[in-house]
């Protein structure tokens, strides 16, 4: 396995595109990460994996100092999984000193939900991540389904640069009582972690009530917001959306039009994300 800390070196080990598959991460490597590897190792012949906590995407006051670094880990995990090349810049490659910012956005999609609540996440997450396509390189790269908002925001702003990669959706992998791997799961307290999985029940609500044939995006909403209160954790959103555009939906009707239901939370000062799709395949 290779590790390389510069643009170039990273482009020229990386090789052709088409034997690329990218999967860009902030590093502290859990089994959702890992799951994004193997898909990757499915769809080409050699597995990047960029580690990089991204401090454009960090608004002041939230965790970039904190963000847990355990590099020698990450390493370790990446070599045990198969990684070819392991792309671990530092912040004055990828934001060298003095250069003019630039700023890609999607506007459609980043303004709401964790755009609403996270101002400027969008543009930090679109500006690192075109950087790692253009230096990478990658025929494909993979995304989590965890990440949902992120994940289709990144799929427009490809679409919409005609980037040459092909965007991976993959599935999220969950903790035993279904709480989503995450890299902040380890910021909770042994409390509010026995509390964190009121989010993943909250989704499981919302599916049975829509099978249970609910059509108002309201009141699944409001039984989501309930469920999350009833385990303590300070709702931000709970919402219904079109799964594609994440526009808003005046029914629930997941046999004509795929919903995701997407929720954000704060539990002891953690906040975390989670969701749902309902309908379609699941994409
Ligand atoms: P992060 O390191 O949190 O920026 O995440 C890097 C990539 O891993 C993103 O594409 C995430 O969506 C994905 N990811 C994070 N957690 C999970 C999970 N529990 N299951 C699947 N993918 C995940």
């Amino acid at each position: 396995m290779q590790v390389t800390r510069t643009m170039e070196e990273a482009r020229r080990a990386a090789g052709p595109p088409e034997s690329v598959a990218l999967v860009p991460t902030m590093g502290a490597l859990h089994e959702g990460h890992l799951s994004l590897v193997r898909r990757a190792r499915e769809l080409a012949d050699r597995v990047a994996v960029s580690i990089f906590v991204n401090p454009a995407q960090f608004a002041p006051g939230e965790d970039f100092d904190r963000y847990p670094r355990p590099i020698d880990d990450d390493l370790a995990r990446c070599e045990a999984a198969g990684v070819d090349l392991v792309f671990h810049p530092t912040s004055e490659v990828m934001y060298p000193p003095g250069k003019p910012e630039v700023v890609v956005d999607v506007p459609a999609m980043t303004g709401i939900l964790e755009g609403e609540h996270r101002p400027g996440f969008f543009i930090g997450v679109c500006r690192v991540v075109a950087k790692l396509l253009s230096i990478v390189r990658p025929g494909v790269a993979c995304f989590g389904m965890k990440d949902y908002q992120q994940l289709r925001v990144i799929e427009a702003m490809a679409a919409g640069l005609c980037l040459p990669v092909r965007i991976e959706p993959c599935p999220t992998v969950r903790e035993p009582d279904g709480l989503a791997c995450s890299s902040r799961n380890a910021y909770l307290s042994g409390e509010d972690r026995r509390h964190a999985v009121g989010l993943y029940k909250a989704l499981v609500e919302a599916e049975r009530l829509i099978g249970d044939g609910q059509m108002d995006p309201c009141i699944v909403e409001e039984a989501m917001s309930q469920a999350m209160r009833a385990h303590q954790i300070e709702v931000d959103y709970a919402a219904i959306r079109d799964a594609r555009t994440l526009g808003e939906v005046d029914m629930v009707n997941p046999r004509l039009e795929p919903i995701v239901c997407l929720l954000a939370g704060r539990l002891g000062g953690v906040r975390l994300i989670d969701n749902m799709v309902i309908g379609g395949r699941g994409t």
